[in-house]
């Protein structure tokens, strides 16, 4: 009785594991676009950034093989690169004019259309984290500042002070913009991160977190919490997250656009963002974007001299890689 218990366990383990490992599923993950040279970042520098990115894009794998949901993966990884002092966002974010942290988040869920989204929040430790709730635990899409932290307190999702945000690097970096009086650039601004994922039940789900433009004031909000300009995803076209100068990404509802590209003009996930690059050309925006459809096909399309960036299918391709 036990052995044939055991075989009929076992025959139900082999029959459920390749139910998940056999569905396409896909990931790419972005660390931010901007002005950077391989002889002027360290090879030190180098190798933390793709260890870290790897490491975000192995447990994102990891989760997809075992067969969770789009939008659990998103967020976790979006959490790993949140949390390290490397990127644009949560831990290591630019500073604002002022001296303060002020973070950026949304995700966007390609089954339901439905999203969320946070801006000018100066305490919530996982930006990420709070557009989820948002999405998942209220009526709204899109909160900000105080009110933003007080429903993210109530959710009770984790609070710091500020100065928990704060980095040597990025200080050093405002203080040289403010020297020169200028209100950015896109070397200064680097590290916003975000994510794409098509997991194992065809579902697709996109996310985008960041600190923003390096100096920014007056409250400035960008492109990355706004749904449809920075991030978007309908499980019909494509999920898309975008870095870069967020003003001109905001004009062109870049991600709304590629996902329109795809649905009215019948363009391929990769064309449609090429397309979209180029508009930003045409303007002379900068920045990049990461994307990928609903059968798996991704893209990684930027007009800056790198982008951080990577990705992982369930063919067992994997790649990341920081310049062009
Ligand atoms: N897009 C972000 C913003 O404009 C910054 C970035 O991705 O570098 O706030």
């Amino acid at each position: 009785m036990k052995t044939l218990k055991f075989q009929l366990l076992l025959l139900m383990l082999l029959v459920s594991v390749p139910v998940f490992t056999q569905q396409k599923f896909a990931i790419v993950i972005h660390g931010g676009a901007g002005v950077m040279s391989k002889e002027k970042m360290s090879e030190q520098l180098q190798a933390e950034y793709k260890a870290k990115l790897t490491e975000a894009l192995n447990l994102g794998e990891k989760m997809l093989i075992d067969g969770a949901a789009a939008a659990d993966v998103v967020v976790k990884v979006i959490k790993v690169l949140e949390d390290s002092p490397l990127f644009n966002a949560g831990k290591g974010a630019v500073f604002t004019h002022d001296g303060k942290v002020e973070l950026d988040a949304s995700v966007m869920d390609g089954k339901t259309l439905k999203a969320g989204a946070i801006a000018g929040v100066r305490d919530i430790k996982n930006p990420i984290n709070a557009a989820r709730a948002v999405m998942d635990h209220s009526e709204h899409v899109f909160l900000s500042g105080k009110g933003a932290s007080e429903f993210a307190r109530k959710q009770g999702l984790e609070i710091v002070p500020n100065k928990y945000f704060h980095t040597k690097q990025r200080k050093e970096s405002l203080k040289q913009l403010l020297k020169k009086e200028r209100e950015r650039s896109s070397k200064d601004n680097m590290g916003t991160v975000g994510c794409v994922v098509l997991d194992a039940h065809g579902n697709i789900f996109a996310g985008t977190s960041t600190g923003g433009m390096n100096n920014k004031r007056y409250g400035r909000i960008g492109d990355t919490p706004i749904i449809g300009a920075g991030t978007y995803a309908d499980n019909k076209t494509c999920a898309v997250s975008c870095t870069g100068h967020g003003e001109y990404f905001i004009r062109l509802s870049f991600a709304r656009d590629i996902a329109a590209l795809m649905e009215y003009k019948n363009l391929s996930v990769a064309e449609a963002c090429k397309s979209e690059i180029a508009k930003l050309d045409e303007l002379k925006g900068t920045g990049g974007v990461i994307a990928l459809d609903n059968n798996g096909n991704i893209a990684m399309e930027f007009n800056t001299s790198g982008m951080f960036r990577g990705f992982a299918k369930s063919t067992g391709e994997k790649e990341v890689a920081i310049f062009k």
